[in-house]
């Protein structure tokens, strides 16, 4: 029998709508918060059952964080995020630095961080160590990477797709920023056909299927 990994919780909030998460340890229920977007009462209920221990932010767009002030004052633990530079040069009060392939503890099991840059400069993927569940916020959706700015944003997106998430396993299950979930290996020859082809000075909002 396989050791159970981190339960995975979600919940579609605010306007956008975005995804938030919630990784819980089965042994100890210590659980984290991940992208407090909107709707403090659904992320209480989400975490309900639980003890959260820190809150973790893939990146600081504004509908990823409109209700960490909130969320802070609420639950008075630590948060964890990317040093930055973070959306347009923001002072985000961090409690501890993310670094790329940092180890998270949550009660008896881990995280692991991957520095994800391209859509914003602060973006940070959390795998479940020994799992398969990957919070990836907006670097990767089921059908196309997250917008950039630039077109030095869309070479970053490139250089992160080939050296971040292809490195990861077939199983993984990426849960996006936004919409469905998906499993990696479904959109691996997808993923490596867009690379392999010339997007010239593209960036903005992009297709898998974008230049075929
Ligand atoms: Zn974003
Ligand atoms: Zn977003």
């Amino acid at each position: 029998m396989s050791t159970p990994t981190l339960e995975l919780r979600a919940r579609s909030v605010g306007p956008w709508p975005m995804n938030t998460y919630a990784l819980v340890c089965p042994d100890t229920r210590a659980s984290v918060l991940i992208d407090p977007g909107a709707d403090p009462e659904t992320l209480m209920e989400m975490l309900a059952g639980t003890q959260p221990i820190a809150i973790l932010l893939t990146h600081t767009h504004p509908d990823h964080i409109g209700a960490l002030q909130d969320m802070r004052e609420r639950l008075q633990v630590p948060l964890l995020a990317h040093p930055g530079p973070h959306f347009q040069d923001m002072a985000l009060a961090t409690d501890r630095e993310i670094a790329d392939g940092e180890i998270i503890a949550v009660g008896r099991r881990t995280l692991k961080a991957h520095y994800a840059p391209g859509h914003i400069d602060d973006m940070i993927c959390f795998a479940v160590v020994d799992g398969t569940d990957i919070i990836v916020g907006d670097t990767v959706f089921a059908g196309g990477p997250g917008n950039t700015r630039s077109s030095i944003a869309f070479q970053t997106t490139l250089r992160t797709l080939r050296d971040v998430v292809l490195s990861w396993p077939d199983e993984s299950i990426c849960h996006a920023g936004h919409g469905p979930s998906f499993r990696l290996g479904d959109k691996r020859a997808a993923i490596e056909a867009f690379l392999a082809r010339d997007h010239g000075d593209f960036f903005g909002d992009a297709t898998w299927e974008m230049g075929l």
